[in-house]
């Protein structure tokens, strides 16, 4: 059977970037009910299908720290994201990643664009303020230009007979890349409070909130629980 192209979006996906990224839930592994179902392990028993106290008990594991049961949850999402995202993103170190390789392949390079240029926060150096007061059109059209030089030096090296792995040195922090991730429920839930809050990056904050997005159908008890937004 072909070999089918890994850059396309699943099904179940979520767009985020301006539409230029995207994330999609590949696959999932256990309900709420596996949840509890762990928790009560300890007691030998078990319940096909949740019901008012299994909502209690998963509210309680929830507030008290009662996290081991989570880890018999499991996702893995494909993400469409810039290597800068994709750096923030492997630093936790709890998840299990594989990523499209530019030692093998030179197609389908594509460059994040931002939709607004924002502003260096005055006091926190690592956050941002919107819009910056810069004519925005011609700042993206340099960033363009820019991944356009870029990406013809990189084609350029290749021609010469420059190895792949040299020539894609050139290739800026916004190039689009594409990764697997296969996380347990407790360190999603772990990397959801670090990355969807105002102190992480804006654009890994779109990913968090899309993996809500995306999880909330599976898990809507939790869902409540957390106080995800619709
Ligand atoms: C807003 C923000 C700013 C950041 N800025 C920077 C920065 O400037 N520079 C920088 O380098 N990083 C930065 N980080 C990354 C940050 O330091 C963490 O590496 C990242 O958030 C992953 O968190 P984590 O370790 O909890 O996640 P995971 O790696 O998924 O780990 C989850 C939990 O498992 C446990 N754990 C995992 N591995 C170990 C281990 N080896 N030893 C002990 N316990 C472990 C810890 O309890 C940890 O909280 C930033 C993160 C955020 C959210």
């Amino acid at each position: 059977m072909a070999l089918k192209e890994i850059n396309v979006p699943p099904p179940e996906h979520v767009r985020v970037l301006d539409g230029q990224g995207w994330i999609g839930l590949l696959n999932c592994m256990g309900t709420e009910t596996t949840i509890v179902n762990a928790a009560r392990v300890s007691f030998g028993k078990m319940r096909e299908e949740m019901d008012e106290r299994d909502v209690v008990l998963l509210k309680y594991m929830l507030e008290n720290q009662h996290t081991s049961p989570l880890e018999h949850v499991g996702f893995t999402f494909i993400v469409h994201c810039p290597l800068f995202v994709r750096g923030q993103w492997h630093r936790h170190r709890t998840w299990s990643y594989n990523e499209i390789s530019r030692r093998y392949t030179e197609i389908n390079l594509e460059f994040y664009t931002p939709p607004t240029l924002r502003e260096q926060a005055e006091t926190n150096r690592q956050a941002s303020v919107d819009p910056v007061s810069v004519d925005q059109n011609t700042g993206l059209a340099d960033i363009r230009e820019h991944n356009e030089r870029s990406l013809a030096l990189y084609h350029k090296l290749l021609a010469d007979g420059v190895c792949r792995e040299q020539a894609r040195g050139v290739l800026p922090q916004n190039m689009m890349t594409t990764f697997w991730a296969t996380v347990d429920l407790h360190n999603l839930i772990g990397f959801l409070a670090l990355r969807d809050s105002e102190h992480a990056q804006w654009e890994i904050q779109q990913y968090a909130r899309a993996i809500k997005q995306l999880v909330a159908p599976h898990f809507p008890t939790l869902k409540e629980i957390l106080e995800w937004d619709d």
